[in-house]
């Protein structure tokens, strides 16, 4: 790691560390605020297929203007002109442009940022679908601290972007070098003593974060799961186990609760608690994990080098 974001990694921790509780919160609001306000202005354009960024349709391209809605490939975009938007937009920009997309479009399930699916080696793996379009943003440890004795000897990442399921950028087409800015981000996102996280955003979550959101307050998520207008629909895959009394559970006893559960949002074990009696012989188990709908993570195999 280059010795200045090590400096300034340290002074970014001495300094929230002298924060009060108040001012950190006051700090986090701030950074959602303006998410929030950059965020209504995205989805505005996103629903007359423009770009929030230059203001143009999604279907045109200026080639005096690299953007990020290049990467959609609603216009005549070209492989070879993909440094010029890595030139202009950094990691963390493409990044949050690419979940917002996809969120738009159909939630967190087409962002796999699972870490439970990615490789110890790796500081981010991460594949994102949208509409026919697959991008790939993976980093290893080795392409963070640069490929010593080469010419990629800085910190960079790889991209793989793939259309109607055909390689159109090839992981090893681009050594894309991280900003300043993206490698401070980095170094505090892993370091646990930090306390830093970046959200993205509304329109910024993943499949982690919906994990991380059951695992703090499963009650809540499953009650929220079962609401018919969850926008979030189909994210997660729940299965439910009843152990019931002496008698069993008849099937209507079963459907009255989940009904009751989808109406008033209370959780399964106070509505199968209400339905049966009373009866303190029921408990459930929730099983959740995510949705087999949700894409594989696109592996990069690293050669070796002799
Ligand atoms: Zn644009
Ligand atoms: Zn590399």
């Amino acid at each position: 790691m280059k010795e200045d974001i090590q400096r300034a990694a340290k002074s970014f921790k001495e300094q929230t560390d002298k924060f009060t509780e108040a001012e950190s919160q006051a700090h986090f609001e701030i950074q959602r605020e303006q998410y929030v306000k950059e965020y209504e202005d995205f989805l505005e354009h996103y629903q007359k297929d423009k770009c929030y960024l230059c203001g143009k349709p999604n279907s045109t391209i200026s080639k005096g203007n690299p953007c990020l809605h290049w990467l959609l490939r609603r216009c005549k975009f070209k492989k070879k002109e993909f440094h010029t938007v890595y030139e202009k937009f950094d990691f963390y920009n493409i990044s949050a442009y690419l979940r917002w997309v996809a969120n738009a479009e159909s939630g967190s399930k087409n962002i796999n940022n699972l870490k439970e699916e990615s490789s110890e080696r790796k500081l981010f793996e991460i594949t994102i679908e949208w509409k026919n379009i697959e991008w790939t943003l993976d980093c290893s440890k080795n392409d963070f601290e640069g490929h010593k004795g080469t010419k990629t000897d800085y910190a960079h990442w790889h991209f793989q972007m793939r259309i109607d399921g055909h390689q159109f950028i090839n992981f090893s087409d681009f050594h894309i070098p991280f900003s300043k800015d993206d490698q401070l981000k980095l170094v505090l996102e892993n370091d646990p003593d930090s306390g830093f996280h970046h959200t993205f955003g509304p329109g910024g979550q993943g499949m982690q974060e919906r994990m991380d959101q059951l695992s703090a307050n499963p009650d809540e998520f499953i009650a929220n799961a079962l609401s018919a207008s969850d926008p979030e629909d189909g994210s997660v895959h729940m299965q439910s186990m009843i152990m019931g009394g002496e008698d069993g559970i008849s099937g209507d006893k079963i459907d009255e609760a989940l009904e009751m559960a989808r109406e008033t949002g209370k959780t399964l074990n106070y509505c199968f608690k209400t339905v049966l009696g009373g009866d303190d012989d029921i408990s459930i188990a929730t099983i959740a994990s995510p949705a087999d709908s949700v894409p594989e993570i696109a592996k990069r195999t690293e050669r070796k080098r002799r």
